[in-house]
């Protein structure tokens, strides 16, 4: 192998391996599930995707500007500590709300 080839056989083993590291992240990107306000545990909490739309007599903790982006249990990637792995709306809110510090 001259040593052309060589730094040829390197680059693209390199590129190889790269994108081999690449692809679980894609895959664990894609495999995260939004929570579905139908869902049990979800529903027990009144969680809604939509603060806005919140029965506020029925849910009298809410109050405007409480929301999951600024909920302590809110993650940077998307998903609430309370529902592991599954990404809930930024503008969504449950009764287990709690002011981030
Ligand atoms: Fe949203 Fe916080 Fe309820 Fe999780 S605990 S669903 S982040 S309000």
């Amino acid at each position: 192998m001259n040593n052309f080839s060589r730094r040829r056989f390197l680059l693209n083993a390199l590129a190889l391996t790269g994108s081999m590291l690449l692809l679980p992240v894609q895959k664990l990107q894609a495999q995260v599930v939004r929570l579905d306000p139908k869902d049990p545990m979800a529903s027990r909490l009144g969680y809604t995707p939509n603060a806005a739309t919140i029965d506020t007599k029925k849910y009298s903790s809410y109050q405007p500007g409480r929301q999951c982006s600024n909920c302590a249990q809110f993650k940077d990637n998307g998903t609430c500590s309370l529902f592991a792995g599954k990404q809930v709306s930024a503008g969504g809110w449950c009764m287990s709300w709690a002011k981030k510090k």
